[in-house]
């Protein structure tokens, strides 16, 4: 049985103050909530201030990037070990707006999960195709394709923490979500992909979270897929209600 992860990506929201205001909101709706795992990703500033509002609680804090070297001359750049310093225990890696914006590719998806593991960090590695791609039926190639590459030289043993996010482009931020199948059908997939890199043993034990327009409306019905072993929300996790609703689906 693998425990569901619910997480949080508050993308380029929130300052200090606005991110204690939120879990002053926010703990008390999920107190003693035990059947799944909370990660709350905020932005690198906000982290402490995260860390800090949550001490104690139920709650687990995330960062939305690394960078792959441990010190160095690389401006504007944060490592694992910094992350780690500051409280973090998890970090999305990969989301597909870094991929799009920041030239994020497969293979510095790599460097960084490797360097995630070495820090200890527990990574969220992001996949997942545009529109385009789905349209010309290559979904699974491009799942393939990322997963390969991102699992490129890493060990099983190593490796025990991962999580994966399958995250169709064409559903982040734009109301339009996969359907349970559909995501379910993607998850599979990619099982498959780690099964063949890690073993079977370690896939079964995988978690792959679905990300894409997740609300309270709909975080039931994914859940609801032995598939989906959680969700990572964007837009939906900005509001303490709202994120309540859908760690309580
Ligand atoms: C995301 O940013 O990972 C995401 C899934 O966003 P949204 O929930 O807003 O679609």
């Amino acid at each position: 049985m693998r425990k569901k992860l619910i997480t949080a990506n508050w993308k380029m929201y929130k300052t200090p103050d606005q991110a204690r205001d939120f879990f002053r909101d926010f703990l008390p709706l999920v107190h003693g909530h035990e059947r799944d795992e909370i990660v709350v990703c905020p932005t690198y500033l906000a982290l402490e201030a995260a860390v800090a509002a949550t001490k104690g609680s139920n709650l687990a804090i995330g960062a939305q990037d690394l960078y792959w070297q441990t010190e160095g001359a690389f401006t504007g750049e944060i490592s694992g070990g910094m992350l780690v310093a500051v409280g973090a225990t998890h970090v999305i890696i990969g989301h597909s707006e870094r991929r799009q914006y920041f030239g994020e590719t497969d293979d510095t998806v790599n460097l960084k999960l490797k360097a995630a593991l070495e820090a200890g960090l527990v990574p969220i590695v992001c996949v997942g195709e545009v529109l385009e791609e789905r349209e010309a039926g290559l979904t699974d190639d491009v799942l393939r394709r990322q997963c390969l590459r991102a699992f490129n030289k890493v060990s099983a043993k190593k490796a025990v923490t991962l999580v994966v996010a399958y995250e169709p482009v064409w559903a982040i931020g734009t109301g339009k979500t996969a359907t349970p199948e559909l995501a379910a059908e993607a998850h599979s997939v990619i099982r498959r992909e780690a099964t063949e890199v890690f073993g079977e043993d370690f896939a079964s034990k995988l978690r792959i979270l679905y990300g894409g327009s997740v609300k309270p409306e709909n975080a039931s019905s994914m859940m609801a897929q032995e598939e989906i072993d959680g969700a990572l929300v964007g837009g939906a996790s900005l509001d303490p209600k709202s994120f309540a609703a859908i760690v309580k689906y």
